[in-house]
């Protein structure tokens, strides 16, 4: 090391993490992506279409909701005239208008799945994250291997989950080959349940923004969907909350995540926004621009949307500082201007978000946790589950996956456990095709009968088996019902066959 170097190395909270920021992040990889040097979020445009749209025509929003309906991505203008409604009852009407969006295109499903926190090892620094390299409060483990089948064990064998994100920190211990090994571990194991066999049949991954030949990688592992929080698109804001000497510092490399996983071959790419950091209509503008960014140079959306509020952390005194938090009645618009905005992705509410709210908005999502435990190891260790120092956050739904499956059935919904599509291809460009167009549905609304059907009788207890059979019972009618005009006579038939087989025991059966 040469003597400028060690001067680095020695410097406060600097140099360790700067030399690594250049080693990982790639300007090659970023540029290519933007307009002339400059990248798809142009903060003053982005005010000043908000400012222009304000006090929108009845008429003019009543239009762009029909624009909606027919499941098309709005343009910046027509968002920031949706989010600049002020009437109570057009507000209402958006609000009707999300929902009927939610169901052309994903009908009464509900996917649900649970996070897997393998690490909160962090050299980044963000100001709001109990992860944060300066948290002296927060106890430092990544699990090993042994520890994650152990985890996946419970997630799969006891509480029924067929889908996970796995999180990680960013940090040299848990870096690529770690996530590599962890998703493999989790694919691994099969765990012997009441009728059949548990096991994780998608690892969707939440992690740091990677280059394209680690995405490659990633993606070889058997990923699931890839998914990066841009936190907040306003630049000045992302300034001051990632400080410039840590990897996380680079916005672009983080703004051009999706867009280089994409360019890796990873089908489904997931963005989001951590409400609370800056003002959300101008979060919201910023969603859309990600979206629209993305379907023009790399041919397909997000596959999802987050929305998460930022919770409290423990010794992050950022988050009560802020002036940007969130209010329930904020937070109900933003749900809505999204669902109608980006209309044909998937929408995921999380645990972090009472019961209360969930109840009110799950009617235009389509993704939730449920049994969630965000600790590091706290699924297998009872000791872990409600420490906060291991925790990145509080959450506010803690409920177990069967009453939370249970409420869901009383509400007219089903849960899918489905996961086929993505293992018949049916992903990227190809599912946002059959998407806006209905006819994933079909498929889907099979596979949502056939998997309920396995986990009734897996995991369920006896009040939430009479819950869910009345909504396959539903189902099955309602299937019925458009055979032979939506579905042949050789698809019911074959659905009639897989359903008994299942109930047998047999699992893992699909179209
Ligand atoms: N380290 C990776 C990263 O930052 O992208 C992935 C893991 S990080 C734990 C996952 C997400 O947690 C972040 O993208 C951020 O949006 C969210 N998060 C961080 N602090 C939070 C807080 N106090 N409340 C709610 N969400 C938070
Ligand atoms: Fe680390 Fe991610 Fe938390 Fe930032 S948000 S401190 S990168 S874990």
């Amino acid at each position: 090391m040469n003597t400028d170097m060690k001067k680095k190395m020695s410097a406060p909270h600097v140099t360790r993490h700067s030399v690594r920021a250049s080693a990982i992040i790639r300007s090659d990889q970023i540029h290519r992506y933007m307009d002339h040097g400059r990248d798809f979020i142009q903060d003053d445009l982005i005010w000043e279409k908000i400012h222009k749209q304000k006090n929108p025509d009845p008429v003019r929003i009543r239009d762009i909701i029909q624009k909606s309906l027919t499941i098309q991505t709005l343009n910046p203008d027509e968002t920031a005239a949706l989010l600049n409604v002020k009437d109570k009852d057009l507000w209402q009407e958006m609000r009707g208008a999300a929902i009927e969006v939610k169901k052309r295109v994903y009908d009464n499903r509900v996917v649900t799945f649970a996070p897997l926190y393998c690490s909160n090892l962090c050299i980044n620094n963000c100001l709001y994250c109990g992860f944060r390299s300066e948290n002296k409060a927060v106890q430092r483990r990544m699990l090993t291997q042994a520890e994650v089948r152990r985890e996946t064990e419970v997630l799969a064998g006891e509480i029924g989950h067929k889908r996970l994100i796995v999180v990680y920190g960013e940090h040299p211990k848990t870096g690529l080959d770690y996530m590599i090994e962890t998703i493999r571990t989790i694919y691994d194991v099969k765990v012997k349940t009441y009728k059949g066999t548990g096991n994780i049949r998608r690892v969707n991954v939440n992690a740091a923004p990677l280059s394209i030949d680690d995405l490659v990688r990633l993606n070889g592992s058997g990923l699931g969907t890839y998914q990066v929080f841009q936190e907040t698109y306003h630049h000045e804001t992302y300034r001051k909350l990632h400080p410039v000497n840590t990897v996380k510092g680079n916005y672009a490399w983080r703004l051009y995540s999706l867009h280089r996983a994409q360019e890796a071959g990873v089908d489904d790419v997931a963005t989001g926004v951590l409400f609370g950091l800056y003002d959300w209509r101008f979060e919201l503008m910023g969603l859309l621009y990600h979206a629209r960014d993305l379907e023009q140079k790399m041919g397909v959306g997000p596959h999802t949307v987050s929305f998460p509020r930022l919770e409290a952390a423990i010794n992050t005194p950022f988050i009560d500082k802020t002036p940007y938090r969130v209010s329930d009645e904020d937070y109900k618009k933003i749900l809505t201007v999204i669902r109608l905005s980006i209309p044909y992705a998937g929408m995921i509410i999380t645990a972090r978000e009472t019961p209360e709210i969930i109840r009110e908005m799950i009617p235009m999502c389509t993704q939730r946790d449920a049994s969630s435990r965000i600790g590091v190891g706290a699924y297998s260790d009872p000791y872990e589950k409600q420490e906060a120092h291991r925790q990145q956050f509080i959450l506010g739904d803690t409920r177990s996956l069967d009453e939370v499956i249970r409420e869901l059935a009383q509400m007219g919904y089903i849960t899918s456990f489905c996961t086929a599509g993505y293992r018949c291809g049916r992903t990227g460009k190809r599912i946002m095709d059959l998407l806006r167009s209905g006819r994933e549905g079909q498929f889907c609304k099979l596979n949502a009968v056939l998997t309920f059907r396995e986990w009734l009788d897996d995991f369920a207890s006896e009040e939430t088996k009479k819950a869910g059979e009345t909504v396959i019972q539903k189902e099955m009618e309602e299937i019925k019902n458009r055979c032979p005009s939506v579905y042949s006579k050789a698809i019911c038939r074959k659905l009639d066959s897989y359903y008994d087989l299942i109930k047998k025991g047999d699992r893992d059966l699909y179209f």
